[in-house]
């Protein structure tokens, strides 16, 4: 397991370091915010210790850099910041932990174990507006609602989830619906497409066609989704 760990101050920086190698860990630290970007675009790390206050820039906001450069592994924020407003910044801005400074080892370590469980899970679930996909399963729900689908369009909605916010090519679906069939008519697809569409309404979610390459699923504009029933 690698870690990067972001902390300026070295006799912190040291002292951690040497209790996560006898752990097993392998641990590179960065110093700067500069550094530490560097290290995280240079080689894949399993996880990041980010100490918000660093002497070149705000650990926030290399935080935000990081997750916007795709960056997705857990960052666990160590900090002596203790209000709970950082606390909620840190985690809206992309952490999945925080601990403050000072802290135990112990629970240092044993937090780093709980990212690691959790991002070694399968991701089971996909989401795009109130349409959940359990992949597994194979069964779509409107929040807790299943939706009857067909096999076909089973099919469809799996591909497209798998792929959300991108376009799948119309051939790809095709092979996806269709296996071994290549004598279906050409408007199959379509039909199948548009009767999904239709049951993904209530979900406010929408396939929508891109003219010559295929389709993508995403989630409608606020103002397309029916209101809620109030009262
Ligand atoms: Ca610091």
């Amino acid at each position: 397991m690698r870690i990067l760990l972001i902390e300026d101050d070295p006799m912190l920086g040291r002292g951690i370091s040497a209790a996560l190698a006898q752990s097993g860990y392998q641990v590179q630290v960065g110093l700067t915010a500069q550094a530490a970007l560097h290290l995280a675009r240079s080689s894949p790390f399993e996880l990041v210790i980010l100490d918000l206050g660093l002497p070149d820039r705000d650990g926030l906001d290399l935080l935000g850099e990081m997750r916007r450069e795709g960056m997705l592994f857990p960052i666990l924020i160590l900090s002596a910041r203790d209000h709970l407003n950082d606390r909620i910044r840190g985690l809206d801005a992309g952490a999945d932990d925080y601990l403050v400074k000072p802290f135990a080892l112990g629970e240092l370590e044993a937090r780093l174990r709980a990212l690691l469980r959790r991002a070694q899970e399968p991701d089971l679930w996909r989401q795009i507006g109130n349409l959940r996909f359990d992949r597994a399963g194979k069964h779509a729900f409107v929040g807790e609602e299943p939706i009857a689908l067909t096999v076909r369009e089973l099919a469809i909605l799996e591909m497209l989830m798998e792929h959300a916010g991108k376009v799948v090519s119309k051939q790809a679906l095709f092979g996806a619906v269709f296996p071994q069939q290549t004598d279906s008519a050409p408007n199959a697809l379509e039909v199948r497409v548009s009767r999904l569409r239709q049951k993904l309404q209530p979900a406010g979610v929408d396939i929508r066609s891109v003219r010559g390459l295929g389709y993508r699923i995403e989630e409608k504009p606020a103002a397309d989704n029916p209101l809620p029933h109030t009262g």
